[in-house]
C-alpha cells in the first residue's frame, strides 16, 4: 500500500508546484510555454520580458531540430550519433547576436550578458529551476550538478556555468561539484561542427583530481549553451569513465540557426 501512495499525485501536490520563484531581486514565473522575468527596483517589480521555452519539436538527446518523415522522428544534427548524453534539458532557443531574432529573445540577450556579468545568472538559473520543478521533477533525484568548464587549465570556478549551477543547486538542494577541468583549449569559435566533434576523443576534459570518482552517480551537467553537443559529450565521457551511472545536461540555450 505504501508504494502505491508514493506514486499517487494528490491535487494538493499539484498546487504545490512552484509557479513563481524569487532570488536576488529577480522573479521568474512559470507560464507553461514561457517564463516571465521581473526585476525588483525602487519598490516595484519591473517586467523585463519572457523567456520563450523551446517546445517539443527538438531532439531530447541533443536539442537539435527534429523532422517527422513517414511517421518517424529524426534528429537533424549530423553529429547526433556521437552525442553521449542521456538527455539534454533545455530552457529555450539561443540566437546569436547577428541573428535578427536576437533582438526579441530575452533569453539570448541574458546569455550574452552573462559572459561578462554574473548578475544575469540568477534569472537564467531560476528559469532552469522552474523547468525542473514543473516539467522534469525526476532531476531532483540526481546526485550532483557538475558545471562545464569554459577555460583551459582550470575548473569552472568563477565561470558562468558555475554561477548558474550554484543557484540551481541551492534552490533544488543538490550538491555542486566543480570536478572537471578543460585540458586543451577548444578553438570552437569559427571551427566547423565536424572538427569540434573530433575533439571529443582528444581528451579535452579531465577530472580535476585523479582521486575523484562519480561511481554509480547520476550526474547533471550544467552549462549556458549547447550547439552540437560535442562539449557536453566530452564531459560525459570523462564522467562515465569514472563510473557515473547517468549523465544528462541542464542548459539555458540551444544554439539555433
Ligand atoms: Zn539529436
Amino acid at each position: 500500500m505504501l508504494s502505491q501512495l508514493n506514486t499517487f499525485i494528490s491535487p494538493a501536490a499539484i498546487y504545490m508546484m512552484p509557479l513563481e520563484i524569487e532570488s536576488n531581486r529577480w522573479r521568474c514565473s512559470w507560464l507553461e510555454d514561457k517564463v516571465k522575468v521581473e526585476y525588483h527596483r525602487n519598490d516595484v517589480w519591473e517586467y523585463r520580458g519572457d523567456y520563450e521555452l523551446i517546445g517539443n519539436s527538438c531532439c531530447t538527446v541533443c536539442g537539435s531540430r527534429t523532422i517527422v518523415s513517414k511517421g518517424q522522428t529524426f534528429c537533424t544534427n549530423p553529429h547526433h550519433d556521437r552525442v553521449t548524453l542521456d538527455r539534454a534539458y533545455i530552457v529555450g532557443k539561443y540566437y546569436k547576436t547577428g541573428d535578427p531574432r536576437f533582438r526579441d529573445s530575452l533569453l539570448s540577450q541574458h546569455i550574452i550578458k552573462l559572459k561578462n556579468n554574473h548578475f544575469f545568472a540568477t534569472p537564467i538559473a531560476l528559469a532552469m529551476v522552474l523547468l525542473v520543478k514543473n516539467r522534469y521533477g525526476h532531476l531532483q533525484d540526481f546526485d550532483t550538478l557538475v558545471p562545464v568548464p569554459s577555460y583551459r587549465g582550470k575548473s569552472d570556478q568563477g565561470g558562468q556555468a558555475t554561477s548558474i549551477a550554484d543557484i540551481v543547486g541551492y534552490e533544488l538542494d543538490l550538491a555542486v561539484e566543480d570536478i572537471l577541468v578543460k585540458t586543451s583549449e577548444s578553438k570552437a569559435v569559427g571551427m566547423k561542427a565536424a572538427e569540434r566533434v573530433e575533439m571529443i576523443d582528444n581528451g579535452t576534459f579531465a577530472l580535476a583530481e585523479k582521486s575523484t570518482t562519480t561511481k554509480g552517480k547520476k550526474v547533471l551537467l550544467v552549462d549556458d549553451t549547447i550547439t552540437t553537443g560535442s562539449t557536453a559529450s566530452g564531459c560525459a565521457n570523462v564522467l562515465r569513465g569514472s563510473g557515473a551511472a547517468e549523465v544528462s545536461l541542464l542548459v539555458a540555450g540551444k544554439t539555433w540557426s
